[in-house]
């Protein structure tokens, strides 16, 4: 699908509680410019993964507003929102099917050829055809014939073939070899591009190569600003 906004994602004041009288945000105001990439970070309970579930309005805030391109969500339907969003969660959803249809999940009028590319973009193209049915390999829910680095470059590309504007990332906090975690950080500088993305960051690597670093802390922004400035 062709973007057709920008990606400029704003917080004004944004107030959030799941229960009445216990807000898990306490006024978070930030931004994200189109094209740049913002990492959450902050102890657990602190309020990032509330941040990244707002974007999508799988909640609507207590008070305050979000805006996309100066566009209050609220003011659009949810299926144009959730259209500009791609998300990659912490645990990879792989269904039963060809790793082929795990790519196209969200695409399904892509060509073989844009599977290919985008697999190939994300250097996943190498592990899938050494794969004894390459594309047509059948995985399981479980996906385990696959290892979770190969589980992670498998829904980068499903999300660099959708091609959102607004990029959603809660990253996986399981331990990889050295090798994979830089295939994986090659694959995230590829996705990225071009894209406006919020990621609850837990590696090191990732928070030194967003461009703004916000620290969260009981629902509050403690600090913020990029990686040399923190
Ligand atoms: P973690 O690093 O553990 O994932 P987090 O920073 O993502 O933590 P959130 O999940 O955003 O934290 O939670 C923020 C606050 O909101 C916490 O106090 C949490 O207990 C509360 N909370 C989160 N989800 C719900 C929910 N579905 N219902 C009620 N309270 C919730
Ligand atoms: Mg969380």
């Amino acid at each position: 699908p062709i973007p057709t906004i920008n990606g400029n994602i704003q917080f004004d004041h944004v107030v959030f509680e799941y229960e009445k009288g216990r807000a898990a945000l306490k006024g978070i105001n930030l931004q994200v410019q189109a094209g740049q990439s913002v990492a959450l970070v902050g102890h657990t309970g602190s309020g990032k993964s509330t941040i990244i579930n707002l974007v999508s309005r799988f909640y609507d805030i207590t008070q305050g507003r979000i805006t996309i391109d100066g566009v209050d969500i609220r003011d659009v339907t949810l299926q144009s929102l959730r259209s500009q969003i791609g998300i990659v969660l912490q645990d990879t959803f792989i269904f039963s099917g060809t790793i082929r249809d795990n790519i196209r999940f969200g695409r399904l009028d892509a060509t073989d050829e844009e599977v290919e590319a985008a697999a190939k973009a994300v250097d996943a193209h190498d592990f899938i055809t050494q794969m004894p049915g390459g594309y047509e390999t059948e995985v399981e829910e479980r996906g385990s014939a696959l290892s979770m680095g190969q589980r992670q470059l498998l829904s980068f590309a499903r999300a660099l073939l959708a091609n959102p504007r607004i990029l959603i990332l809660d990253e996986a906090t399981a331990s990889i070899d050295t090798e994979t975690e830089l295939k994986i950080q090659e694959a995230l500088k590829v996705l990225l591009q071009g894209r406006s993305s919020f990621i609850v960051a837990h590696r090191l690597s990732t928070i030194r190569h967003a461009d703004h670093i916000v620290v969260l802390d009981h629902g509050e922004i403690k600090e913020e600003g990029n990686h040399d400035q923190l």
